[in-house]
């Protein structure tokens, strides 16, 4: 079943908010096995309402609609869908007493306007999905063998509705639309475009399963995506074209899924029975920071020293005067120096150092912004990393952190 999904709303036009509810639809409705083809977003407006509506309804079977369902003048979604499928609007008396219900319950003198009948009025033949978190119900209208179902737009009640109802519904109106299992690769040691080289006969060529590939802050993450009858026929579709990627990539995958570099550091070090602690310049805590977001961490890290002066650099790590002098603070000899004062002060198995340039000043003839020196050290010996990253201030803060996790990680499984 093919589907697209409308989001009306004005505010989403003009930037002001965020629209959720297309993610959000579009994640739930492809894990059923329906495709979506198409996202419109749509002003409260009818004559472009109405256009998309019908335009909606020559290239796909389902039209889901968010938004415009409340009281107001301003919410016409359901006024013009019950004109495109030729469904006149009636008055529900128990819809309109599910609303004076809701108000009652929810206010102690509910004020219940004219203007609320609105609500109540309900496209001939159509489904209704009563709403226990607002006042707006959803509704499913049929009109031949096209569907529009129009769910309300605030995020919370659009999901609750959408797990309380909509999916019983679309169950037993289309029944089992298959299964998709998709595996996510992250990769951090290689660019997007060195990876696809490696696997573009693979992203070309298959319908099913399918590879895609996506550049996130500090890692590519691959997408390998399985759809089958059942949850095991798909997952038997994926395993062979993992195992392929996977050689074709080399040893450089270390995370799957929902785990990120923290969590695939946090898992190797446990493992092995390692400590691991941090001494960071130009990341200012970030390292510390997702380290620590991994429950458990205190098994194995000890700590990270912050320290965004050279003074703090020598006062703290014992990072040499001549040292700064010699190579300034951006350079391998302090990542270096760093690394080791770390080791010694938290006595860990293992220390990751940073010291570089986010910018958007400090930059030197010799030394861009983005430029950022890693230290790994430990019992096998020393690692300095110079690596130059794209992006503004907070992005190359990220990038660094998660690839000095990155770095701490290969040094442990070299
Ligand atoms: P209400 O009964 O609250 O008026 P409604 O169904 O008429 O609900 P809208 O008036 O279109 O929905 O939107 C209500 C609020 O829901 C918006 O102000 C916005 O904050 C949020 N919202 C609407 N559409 C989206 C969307 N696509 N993504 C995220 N938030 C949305
Ligand atoms: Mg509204």
């Amino acid at each position: 079943m093919q589907v697209e999904i409308i989001t009306v709303g004005s505010e989403l036009l003009l930037g002001e908010i965020l629209n959720r509810n297309s993610l959000f639809l579009s994640e739930q409705l492809n894990a059923l096995g329906y495709s979506v083809l198409y996202h419109t977003t749509v002003g409260d407006n009818i004559e472009r309402l109405q256009a998309v509506l019908k335009q909606a309804l020559l290239r796909a079977d389902i039209v889901i609609t968010t938004g415009g369902l409340g009281p107001t003048q301003g919410d016409i979604t359901k006024i013009v869908a019950a004109d495109v499928m030729q469904a006149p609007l009636v008055f529900h008396e128990e819809v309109y007493d599910d609303i004076k219900q809701w108000l009652t319950r929810r206010y102690a003198k509910p004020v219940i306007t004219e203007n609320q009948k609105r609500q109540a009025m309900i496209p001939e033949g159509a489904i209704i999905f009563s709403n226990e978190v607002g006042t707006a119900p959803g509704i499913a209208i049929q009109r031949e063998n096209k569907w529009i179902i129009q769910l309300p737009g605030p995020p919370r009640e659009l999901q609750w509705m959408f797990f309380q109802r909509v999916v019983a519904f679309l169950q037993e109106q289309f029944g089992n639309q298959g299964y998709i299992v998709s595996r996510y690769i992250k990769i951090y040691d290689l660019g997007e475009a060195l990876i696809e080289s490696k696997l573009i006969d693979l992203e070309k060529n298959h319908a099913n399963p399918t590879v895609a590939m996506y550049a996130r802050p500090g890692f590519v993450e691959v997408r390998l995506t399985a759809k089958g009858g059942t949850q095991e026929e798909a997952k038997a579709l994926l395993q062979p074209l993992q195992q392929e990627v996977e050689k074709r990539l080399g040893r450089v995958v270390v995370s799957y899924d929902q785990e990120n570099i923290a969590d695939a550091l946090g898992r190797i070090v446990k493992e092995k029975q390692l400590s691991i602690s941090a001494a960071e310049s130009c990341t200012g805590g970030l390292i510390g920071a997702f380290i620590t977001d991994v429950p458990g961490s205190s098994d194995y890290f000890k700590g990270t020293v912050c320290t965004y002066t050279n003074q703090a650099k020598m006062k703290l790590l014992g990072v040499r005067k001549e040292t700064l002098e010699a190579y300034t603070a951006v350079s391998s000899n302090v990542a270096n120096e760093m690394a080791k004062g770390s080791l010694r002060i938290y006595d860990s198995d293992i220390a990751i150092s940073t010291t570089g340039i986010a910018g958007p000043g400090g930059a030197t003839e010799t030394q861009p912004v983005g430029l950022v020196y890693t230290g790994v050290t430990g019992p096998w010996g020393t690692w300095i990393k110079k690596d130059v990253y794209m992006g503004d201030r907070c992005e190359i803060k990220v990038r660094a952190a998660t690839k000095a996790i990155y770095y701490a990680v290969a040094y442990i499984l070299k």
